[in-house]
């Protein structure tokens, strides 16, 4: 059995004393400890290494038949597998959280209905004796032999409990529980024709078409390409044959925009799920799912594990998506999961990404996933033309250069819309004091405290911190300053500069509550809002007609970055904003401030494209052995104090080296990059390794002494398979 704690063992019980014995894939409700949990059957065994008493039993079975097939099973095992992670935990993560908590697949609803003895008892005289006993059964009689639903009556008789108990006595009610079964198919929607394919599209399509059984394929044209016109016939060819089809988008990417073009041209309500949805919501689209009476299904990371029977199809939209990977917890990337899904079934997936990664960039050069390149935008619009700032050459107020905040007036004035992207929300991100110099720190990590202007307080965005923002500075008294720009700063500074301008400004703290994300996101789409600022929550999917400016305000920050990635990192977000710029009739501008004008990935990224900076790094990277030309492994340790992070990896240092593993290099034990966060040390040990084997093998023999390991007590430690973050 697979039981939700952070183990690698499988736990071993006896069946319930009552009741059919469980098969794989159904949950039961076992003892663990003093407590009770859900476990999910992973298999059955007529023998076990546990001694007789300690072999206790099972105290139900909770679903009567399997939630997960056989198949379903097959890829929790690979992912507990693969990332060397507890199936337990894999188990929760594949569930929706109700079924996690030991709730029923099926809700029942508790029904009542009219008894032959009822349907042929004396009205009038009931009602003159007991009239409310006469108004309920008068209520019920009209809902018909199916009876009505407790909920229901309770909406029109708030009191109808003490009026049915004599009745039910007497058998002139019945009641039941019926399940609420998920409905049989999805119910049409009309039809929206689509735009005949162009040459490329037409090509990549025929390619995509040509292959049966599994098979990588990835679509990658620039925005606006018209990528989701080519998985949209792909999709629909999948639902002629009867199959169903799983598209994974990353989180930002799930927009009614998207979901709404999706139905409309395909005729069918899809099965949406992520995060944001309530649990009764999710469990429902889930159980669409698993029934196959859900032909699409939409959603983000997690998705990846629906339960889909007659699966046939799997997308993933912009593959390159850091939101993707998990960074928590289990550590899984939705894309790679999604790609051995797709083999376990032998089916096709294909992934779309105007900026693809170098992982799988490197797949197609080596042969083992299809290139289909969309060149050019569809319906003719033209791409945008790039301009670059020195911003130690160019005057500025408060991050914004004079010629982008000419280009703005330039391009609104003609009608056009401005986006301002900043990748760092708040005021500012430094609080500065102007006589002593000192700045302002979060109390539990190594972090500056940003400012925020409109609460006038500091607060920590790595732990969530914050403080009442004084005047003053906190050691001499003297007068603080809030140096460098967030989003907010730069929306009061445009205002200033355009004050007969809408603005409107995007990030996490404008858009918090429910629903203002789509309201916010109807402003731009409009063209209403004339001056979008944001960060990369606008850079991603969305089309905004009216759109003609991008302006990128710092992009430094990921031209020196620790990370081996940052240089993709950067060109992809460069790219991806970029290509909100011009999407339709208009051109579009897209202007770069930097510090470092000089610096060869401009010219690189300008001259080249995200092609010419992908080929660059890929060769640095054959050059460095950093992955897509190694395997990493990552493993990580917090604690209290930082000699117990840095003893536990001193522990597991020891143990890989007391095994011969060819080919691995280890880098560490080191403090992250962010030594302390949240109140904990962090340390980390960095394992590569020419080969995926070697390095699987010693992560499968390392995870259980790890887990045993007495300094093991004191740390919160994961391992972290195919990094992304090295932080
Ligand atoms: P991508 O997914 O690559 O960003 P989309 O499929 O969203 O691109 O297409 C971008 C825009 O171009 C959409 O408005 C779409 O309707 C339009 N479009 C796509 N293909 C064609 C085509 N062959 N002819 C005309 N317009 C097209
Ligand atoms: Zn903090």
């Amino acid at each position: 059995m697979a039981i939700n704690v952070p183990l690698s063992r499988q736990f071993d019980y006896r069946p319930p004393r009552d009741g059919a014995c469980p098969q794989p894939g159904c949950r039961l409700l076992v003892p663990f400890g003093r407590r009770r949990a859900v476990g999910l059957v992973l298999a059955l065994a007529d023998s076990t290494d546990l001694p007789e008493e300690r072999l206790r039993r099972a105290i139900a079975v909770i679903d009567d038949e399997p939630l997960f097939s056989a198949e379903d099973m097959r890829l929790i095992r690979f992912t507990a597998d693969y990332y060397h992670h507890p199936i337990g935990e894999v188990t929760a993560t594949a569930l929706p959280a109700l079924l996690r908590q030991g709730k029923p697949l099926v809700p029942s609803r508790e029904m009542l209905a009219i008894s032959d003895a009822g349907a042929t008892c004396d009205l009038v005289a009931l009602a003159r004796r007991a009239p409310r006993q006469a108004q309920l059964l008068e209520v019920v009689a009209d809902a018909g032999d199916g009876g009505i639903a407790a909920d229901a009556l309770t909406e029109s008789l708030p009191n109808w409990r003490r009026a049915a108990r004599p009745m039910l006595e007497k058998g002139l009610l019945r009641r039941f529980a019926a399940r609420d079964e998920p409905a049989e198919d999805d119910a049409a929607v009309e039809t929206e024709p689509g735009p005949a394919l162009n040459e490329a599209q037409s090509a990549a399509l025929l390619a995509l078409r040509d292959r049966a059984g599994f098979a990588v394929s990835i679509l990658d044209g620039v925005t606006g390409s018209g990528k989701t016109e080519v998985y949209l016939r792909l999709i629909q060819d999948t639902l002629d044959h009867g199959r169903q089809v799983l598209v994974l988008v990353p989180e930002i990417g799930l927009t009614p925009q998207f979901i709404a073009r999706l139905r409309a041209r395909l005729g069918i309500e899809p099965a949406v799920l992520h995060s944001g949805l309530a649990d009764a919501a999710r469990l429902l689209a889930w159980r669409r799912a698993r029934a196959g009476a859900a032909r699409l299904v939409i959603g983000t990371r997690s998705a990846v594990f629906t339960p889909l029977p007659n699966l046939g199809l799997i997308v993933v939209d912009e593959e390159h998506d850091p939101s993707f990977k998990q960074q928590e917890g289990l550590r899984y990337s939705a894309r790679d999961l999604a790609i051995a899904r797709a083999k376990h079934k032998n089916i096709p997936v294909v992934l779309g990404s105007a900026t693809p990664s170098l992982d799988v960039l490197k797949h197609c050069r080596d042969g083992k996933y299809q290139r289909l390149v969309l060149p050019e935008r569809a319906g003719g619009a033209l791409p945008p033309t790039f301009r670059l700032i020195d911003l130690d050459r160019t005057p500025s107020l408060d991050g914004l250069s004079e010629t982008l905040l000419q280009a703005i007036a330039t391009h609104v004035d003609a009608g056009g819309q401005a986006l301002i992207f900043l990748n760092r929300r708040g005021f500012a991100p430094t609080l500065i004091c102007t006589a002593c110099g000192h700045v302002a720190e979060c109390r539990r990590c190594d972090s500056r405290m940003t400012v925020h202007a409109h609460d006038s307080s500091l607060r920590c965005h790595h732990c969530g911190a914050s403080r009442r923002l004084d005047a003053d500075c906190g050691e001499c008294g003297a007068a603080v300053r809030a140096l460098g720009a967030g989003t907010q700063r730069l929306e009061e500074t445009l205002r200033q500069r355009f004050p007969d301008r809408r603005i409107q400004r995007i990030d996490s703290d404008s858009t918090q509550q429910r629903g203002a994300i789509d309201e916010v996101l109807a402003l731009a789409t409009t063209g209403d809002a004339n001056i979008l600022v944001g960060t990369q929550m606008l850079s991603k999917g969305h089309h905004f007609p009216n759109l003609t400016l991008v302006g990128i305000v710092n992009a430094d920050q990921g031209l020196f970055g620790t990370d081996f990635r940052a240089a993709e990192r950067l060109a992809q977000s460069i790219v991806q904003v970029a290509g909100r710029a011009g999407r339709e009739s208009r051109p579009g501008e897209v202007i770069i401030q930097t510090g470092f004008a000089s610096h060869a990935f401009w010219r690189c990224l300008i001259e080249g494209g995200y092609a010419r900076v992908a080929a660059d790094e890929l060769q640095e990277r054959a050059a460095a052995h950093w992955p897509p030309f190694s395997r990493l492994a990552l493993i990580r340790s917090a604690a209290h104090r930082q000699v117990d992070a840095r003893r536990f990896l001193e522990s597991a240092l020891s143990l890989i080296v007391q095994r011969d593993s060819p080919g691995l290099r280890v880098f560490g034990p080191v403090n992250a990059p962010m030594a302390r966060r949240a109140g904990r040390y962090r340390a980390q040990l960095l394992l590569q390794a020419g080969d995926r084997q070697a390095l699987h093998r010693l992560l499968q023999h390392l995870r259980p002494l790890l887990e045993e390991h007495p300094h093991a007590r004191k740390v919160q430690w994961s391992i972290d398979v195919d990094p992304v973050e090295l932080l």
